[in-house]
């Protein structure tokens, strides 16, 4: 990919879950070294299907966004799925924040979200719902640009299926279009990650998000990925995931 092309587009790298200080701050050092205008994710709280699973080491990681932010000048950001999670992400002052696919299924919940933003002038980018509803991530970017004054970006991140397809979330690409043609000026990026669920996969997603005109990419990026605490199959390196910007 030309820097020029780069320049233009939104990346947002960094590990599914922050697991550790030293996990977190270490793969941010080498985003940034290579992408210093990145945005920073690193999840907080986890969604987990079922109880037991890593869940997060919650607040205290917020701590290690905001070293991140201090050392690197990468911005920062993490999931809040609920007005306790967002209060938390805006008492930290974190630079931005992304409400996941389990919440925007429900309103009551990306209200609440909303409610505890209102007024602030944080970013919030917004991943489809889990099944494709076009309407229910349509309502859910309405109450949130009705609340902040930051801007408000969707997150195209696949939908479940009942077929069983190469990918983990299937992309089903016409309906972040049929979204973008209700809300024109409205920026989308391709989670890259959640829909691909292995690592050979990325790099046709990422190109495939390009050539339809995607504003950038969400990928996740883990030091080590092999040893991650949640989504392992998906998460690549620093290094793996510049050869896939390189490529496009
Ligand atoms: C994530 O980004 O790690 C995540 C849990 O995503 P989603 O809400 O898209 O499943
Ligand atoms: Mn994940």
């Amino acid at each position: 990919m030309k820097n020029t092309i780069i320049a233009d587009k939104i990346l947002v790298a960094g590990p599914c879950s922050a697991e550790s200080r030293e996990q977190v701050l270490s793969t941010a050092r080498e985003i940034a070294n290579r992408l210093p205008t990145a945005i920073f994710r690193a999840g907080v709280w986890k969604p987990r299907t079922r109880p037991g699973s890593f869940e997060g080491v919650g607040e205290k990681a917020l701590e290690w966004l905001l070293e991140v932010r201090q050392e690197t000048g990468l911005k920062v950001m993490t999931e809040a799925a609920n007005s306790k999670q967002a209060e938390l992400c805006l008492k930290a002052g974190l630079d931005a924040l992304w409400i996941g696919a389990r919440t925007t299924v429900n309103p009551f919940q990306v209200q609440d979200v909303a409610d505890a933003l209102m007024g602030t002038s944080i970013t919030v980018m917004v991943k489809n719902p889990i099944h494709p509803d076009v309407e229910l991530w349509r309502g859910a970017i309405e109450r949130v640009r009705a609340a902040v004054t930051g801007e408000v970006m969707a997150i195209h991140r696949g939908f479940h299926s009942f077929e069983t397809t190469e990918f983990r979330n299937h992309p089903r690409w016409q309906i972040p279009f049929e979204l973008k043609s209700f809300m024109p000026d409205l920026k989308i990026i391709c989670d890259i990650s959640h829909i691909a669920g292995t690592r050979p996969l990325l790099l046709s997603v990422a190109q495939e998000a390009l050539d339809l005109g995607f504003d950038g990419w969400m990928i996740e990026t883990h030091i080590n990925p092999d040893s991650a605490l949640t989504d392992k199959l998906q998460q690549v390196t620093p290094t793996r995931l510049f050869e896939i910007l390189n490529h496009l």
